[in-house]
């Protein structure tokens, strides 16, 4: 798959990284207006966002305006340079959004989890060229992600971003949800090009973690963020506790670093290079003890099958991990490291016992 660059999006060049900013919801036309003013004045920030049509989990809560907010966002096109961005979950969606110059769609999250829906906005799609947003389904899952990725890509669009907003957390957690970045680690990883955005307002869920989400996705090379932001947040319909006022938003936007991916200092080039060098010849002798590692367990599993013992060994588990612990904590490595490590070093040692357990002969 081959997709288009943000910044090649419209005809005129927009800002790498691509700053959408706006309310999580569009209540009114003084409060669309007033928060689009105000953005507007930081030129980093290129598109304004607005929910239009809200999911919200239980009924009897703030749905969203619909149809007339639309006519408020080409009034913000009117007064600004922004460009407009809504979310949209159904084929009608598409079609207003169309009739109404919304410069950029999203499929929201939950949205995302549902196949028959994106099928059907992707059908409403084909024919026509507008960038299409596609959050990170509720759910870890990256299947259903690339999923609804394929199938917009499928519909003709090749102006599409990815864009990582947490998964739910089954446990109560200080984040709204959690971010699991290797997931859209996992994501890039397969699709080189494809252009990754987050949303670190959904992620944290409250104010004071977003800067420190945004930094952290810009230091892992997304393309942008999706940060919301609401002329008096404390009032907001929707999502008032993780809405920033669009003064603090430009504030956080110009705190953040941006960190380039090319080399061009020559003397850090070199340096890197030793460095990865180094990198490169530990890596390969730790594959090598691996290896050796399991050449030894396989011994072990054919002792244990000739004596009749079992592969799993609970008190033996115990020891590995309690000296392991104890060794990698004195040499700086972090307990949780050396835990997840043991676990999947051991999982795949049971593995192989218990294939030669399995076979007739040895
Ligand atoms: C939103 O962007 O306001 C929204 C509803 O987000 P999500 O789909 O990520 O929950
Ligand atoms: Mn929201």
């Amino acid at each position: 798959m081959i997709f288009t660059p943000i910044n090649t999006w419209f005809a005129e060049e927009i800002n790498q990284p691509l700053f959408i900013c706006g309310p999580c919801s569009a209540e009114s036309e003084e409060q669309v207006l007033k928060t689009a003013i105000e953005l507007q004045k930081e030129k980093k920030i290129n598109v304004y966002r607005a929910g239009i049509w809200k999911p919200r989990t239980r009924p009897g809560t703030f749905e969203g305006k619909g149809i007339e907010a639309l006519t408020w966002l080409q009034e913000v096109k009117r007064q600004t340079n922004l460009r407009v961005a809504v979310e949209v979950a159904s084929p009608f969606h598409v079609e207003a959004c169309i009739e109404k110059d919304v410069d950029i769609i999203w499929i929201g999250a939950r949205t995302t989890s549902n196949p028959f829906s994106v099928q059907e906005i992707a059908n409403s799609l084909k024919g026509i060229n507008i960038p299409v947003l596609i959050k990170n389904p509720i759910n870890p899952d990256l299947d259903f992600w690339i999923g609804a990725i394929e199938r917009i890509y499928d519909a003709g669009i090749r102006k599409i971003a990815a864009v990582h907003r947490g998964f739910y957390p089954f446990e109560k957690t200080s984040l709204r949800n959690i971010p699991k970045w290797e997931i859209p680690i996992e994501l890039k990883t397969r699709f080189n090009d494809l252009p990754m955005i987050c949303d670190p307002s959904h992620i944290s869920g409250s104010r004071e973690f977003i800067e420190e989400i945004s930094q952290k996705a810009l230091d892992l090379n997304f393309d942008g963020l999706m940060i919301e932001s609401h002329i008096n947040p404390e009032k907001a319909l929707s999502d008032a506790s993780q809405q920033l006022k669009p003064d603090d938003a430009i504030q956080l936007i110009n705190r953040l670093i941006v960190r380039s991916i090319s080399i061009e200092n020559e003397d850090f080039a070199n340096l890197l290079c030793r460095f990865r060098d180094q990198i490169d010849s530990i890596d390969s002798q730790l594959l090598q003890l691996l290896s050796q590692r399991m050449n030894v367990v396989r011994e072990i599993g054919k002792y244990k099958k000739y004596n009749n013992v079992t592969v799993f060994q609970i008190r033996r588990w115990q020891k590995i991990i309690e000296t392991r612990m104890l060794e990698g904590k004195k040499i700086g490595l972090s307990e949780k490291f050396i835990a997840q490590l043991l676990e999947l070093i051991h999982k795949e040692s049971i593995q192989e016992q218990a294939e030669i357990m399995k076979k007739k002969e040895n």
